[in-house]
């Protein structure tokens, strides 16, 4: 991080941004670099689009929503710009196709690989004199939270699963140097941070892009010896890189927290094979167990697609089965939608009608009510440390809301406001779909 390498920065005069994110925490993370740049060049952010000269959209085009929301948006920006001056931002990670149909409505895109150009495409609206700002991963980013933050580990992704556009729209996996990430956590910790959260499309895969330096047990290792006492997750696994090293590290990684996200897609041999996910049923079914023997506690999560090109009802009931039989707690459910350039758009019909996809994901969320309750009641009478991230008040009551270290949401009502951002102790009563009810232990 670049805190020992101040940056060069020239004053405009102080104008307003404002930030929208439609995507990951990904994006989150890579809107906090842009806030930095935006900052640093004399303007302030403000919460309230309506005051904002500068709106800046941080997207993921992964799925068809995110774009579908941003025209929407871009709709309005015409009418305000009627009115004032309003300057758009479009950045993050949108598809060269997107970027074409949206590329007229805004007034700047930003390849987020290239942040450092922001200033001087301001300046060419705006003219002043040339800045000089360093690479992405150099940004110093503004974080969002006082306690939790988010860092990215790498960019990019080298697996071409057939339905994704991450590939083009991030580029090939680079990963960010060891030193660079243990400084920036080691700055985290030093004021006061309680979680990291470690980002990449494919963490698992980190340093495998260079021959020389450490690769990810060995960062995960390096990053757990910074302190005590902080919550460590790392987001998101492919299967195919979780290797046996990485589980036995995970193991003995003190602050590493009991969540792992390790996306399955599909419980379907041949639908796999069509995504190019490069492992099968039993393969994945194989890590599952092993992940649960090594680390029983751990709440393990997923990612699945409903409707992919071609998917049968048998293959379908296959992804149920699956998810029924694997118990994920949690899952983020995604009907396909089909994003133009990608090997799928190419190669196969997006033929599952829309209903459909609807009509199955709905299967997919009832038995995720179902996991998800199964799995909270298993932690009832427990008692454990909630990171509060919210409190409101109903009459004399406070609602405590925050996050187990397994990211299972707990509520708990007291007559006085917990601090926000601090570890209270906590003993689970009430297990809910949604999470779970807790008393704060005296
Ligand atoms: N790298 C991670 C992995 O391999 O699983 C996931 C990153 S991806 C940006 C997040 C999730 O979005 C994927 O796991 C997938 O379920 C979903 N997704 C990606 N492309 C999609 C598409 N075209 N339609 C629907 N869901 C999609
Ligand atoms: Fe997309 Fe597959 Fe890469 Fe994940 S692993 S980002 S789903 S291409």
């Amino acid at each position: 991080m670049s805190s020992s390498k101040p940056l060069k920065t020239r004053q405009l005069p102080k104008k307003k941004f404002h930030l929208l994110i439609f995507g990951c925490q990904m994006n989150i993370s890579d809107a906090e670099r842009l806030a930095k740049i935006l900052t640093q060049i004399g303007y302030e952010q403000t919460k309230n689009e309506s005051e904002a000269d500068l709106i800046a959209v941080v997207a993921c085009a992964v799925r068809q929503k995110a774009v579908d929301r941003i025209h929407g948006k871009v709709r309005n920006w015409q009418l305000v710009k009627e009115k004032r001056p309003l300057v758009t931002l479009l950045s993050g990670c949108v598809l060269a196709a997107d970027r074409k149909k949206l590329a007229d409505k805004f007034d700047l895109f930003i390849d987020i690989k290239k942040l450092d150009t922001l200033p001087e495409q301001i300046q060419a609206l705006a003219p002043e004199e040339k800045l000089a700002l360093p690479d992405f991963f150099d940004i110093e980013p503004s974080y969002y939270s006082a306690y939790r933050a988010y860092v990215p580990i790498m960019t990019g992704c080298n697996k071409y699963c057939t339905y994704c556009a991450v590939p083009y729209t991030r580029g090939k996996e680079i990963s960010r140097p060891s030193a660079n990430i243990l400084e920036e956590i080691q700055h985290l910790l030093e004021h006061g941070y309680k979680e990291i959260v470690l980002l990449g499309q494919n963490v698992n895969s980190y340093g495998l892009d260079k021959m020389e330096g450490i690769k990810f047990p060995e960062l995960l290792q390096k990053i757990d010896k910074l302190g005590d006492n902080f919550w460590l997750k790392f987001l998101t696994s492919h299967p195919y890189d979780m290797s046996d090293k990485l589980i036995k590290v995970m193991t003995k990684t003190k602050n590493l927290n009991d969540y792992l996200h390790l996306p399955m897609q599909s419980g379907s041999d041949a639908l796999l094979k069509r995504m190019n996910r490069h492992y099968s049923i039993a393969q994945y079914k194989k890590l599952i167990r092993k992940i649960k023997k090594s680390l029983p506690q751990t709440a393990i999560s997923t990612d699945t697609i409903v409707g992919f090109c071609g998917e049968t009802e048998k293959e379908f009931q296959a992804t149920a089965s699956l998810l029924k039989t694997l118990k994920f707690n949690m899952a983020y459910l995604s009907q396909y939608s089909q994003r133009a350039g990608t090997a799928a758009a190419k190669l196969y019909k997006d033929d599952v009608p829309k209903a459909v996809k609807k009509e199955r994901w709905n299967k997919l969320n009832k038995i995720l009510t179902k996991n998800s309750l199964d799995f909270n009641k298993t932690m009832l009478g427990q008692t454990r440390d909630a990171l509060i991230d919210y409190v409101d008040k109903t009459g004399n009551i406070y609602n405590n809301i925050g996050k187990l270290s397994n990211y299972i949401s707990v509520h708990i009502a007291t007559t006085k406001p917990l601090p926000i951002g601090e570890f209270t102790q906590v003993k689970i009563v009430e297990a809910k779909a949604w999470g779970v009810k807790a008393e704060v232990v005296k």
